[in-house]
């Protein structure tokens, strides 16, 4: 019971501080958006409201369950993982540059990942993400626990791959925070440094229903993935309507039953279709 109740309490810590961290994060969206869009941003925050709301349920129902367990699971190949790079390297070649080893290799990964996540079989989870039609910073917040624990992979990978703690926890964090940066309801596309790195258009694009460039744009942090294989698309900022085109049902709980619902129907559909090939 000790046991159970330690652990407990490590997690109730462990949600007072990440929402803190959203606390920060909140003032400092909303000072941006005051600054980037004066005449509309209080009008915008009211519209996404009822969005925001789902993404607040969904969010704290991650910190209590997912979260825990990916840090038992990264800390398992941490010292399971094969370690293809000795300790040493990292020593030998500093900070800054492991940092920046770590985000581009996991942003690799990530890219691959997340277009696996839009194939036909994974998308029912990853399509909660993407039902947010008023997409802002805390949207990122927004995601299925199926969904969550694919989108972990490549951290997990990355511990298996022998890459030190330290430069674990600052990929997560730099991830994390330019994830929520390239949610935010604001139309930069960064110059010319968006021909390298991702940017808030270019996410809004990916978010995008039924127009060209709907789903382009798969990496988190560089944009110099989807330029090399094929799928970057930055023509300005988007004004597309976003979301998806599948009902989603109602309000968070909708949101978790959504993909069990069309997987069971999609199962059922491929049972029908080989009865009919069978008669
Ligand atoms: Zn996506
Ligand atoms: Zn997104």
């Amino acid at each position: 019971m000790d046991g159970v109740t330690h652990f407990l309490a490590g997690d109730l810590r462990g949600l007072a501080a990440a929402l803190g961290a959203l606390a920060v994060c909140a003032v400092f969206f909303a000072a941006l958006a005051r600054v980037v869009k004066p005449a509309s941003w209080v009008a915008d925050a009211r519209t996404a409201a009822g969005e925001t709301r789902i993404n607040v349920i969904l969010s704290v129902v991650d910190q209590l369950t997912v979260t825990p367990a990916l840090g038992l699971a990264i800390a398992w190949a941490a010292s399971h993982g094969p370690k293809l790079a000795a300790a040493p390297i990292w020593d030998r070649i500093g900070h800054w540059p492991t940092i920046l080893a770590i985000v581009f290799v996991g942003d690799f990964l990530g890219y691959w990942r997340h277009r696996a996540q839009h194939s036909k079989w994974l998308w029912p989870a990853h399509a909660i993400h993407h039902s947010d039609t008023r997409l802002t910073w805390f949207s990122l917040e927004r995601m299925h626990p199926i969904d969550r624990l694919g989108s972990a992979l490549d951290t997990v990978v990355l511990a298996a791959l022998g890459f030190p703690f330290w430069a674990q926890a600052a990929n997560v964090f730099v991830r994390h925070y330019y994830g929520y940066l390239i949610h935010a309801d604001v139309p930069w596309t960064f110059g010319k440094a968006g021909l390298v790195l991702n940017t808030p258009a270019m996410h809004r694009w990916h978010h995008a229903r039924d127009v060209e460039g709907s789903g382009a744009n798969f990496a988190t942090v560089f944009s110099v993935f989807d330029r090399a294989f094929g799928t970057y698309h930055q023509p300005g900022p988007c004004g597309a309507p976003l979301g998806v085109r599948e009902a989603m049902g109602e309000g968070a709980l909708g949101q978790y039953l959504h993909p069990f619902k069309a997987w069971t129907a999609g199962l059922r559909r491929r049972r029908e279709r080989t009865a009919d090939a069978a008669a």
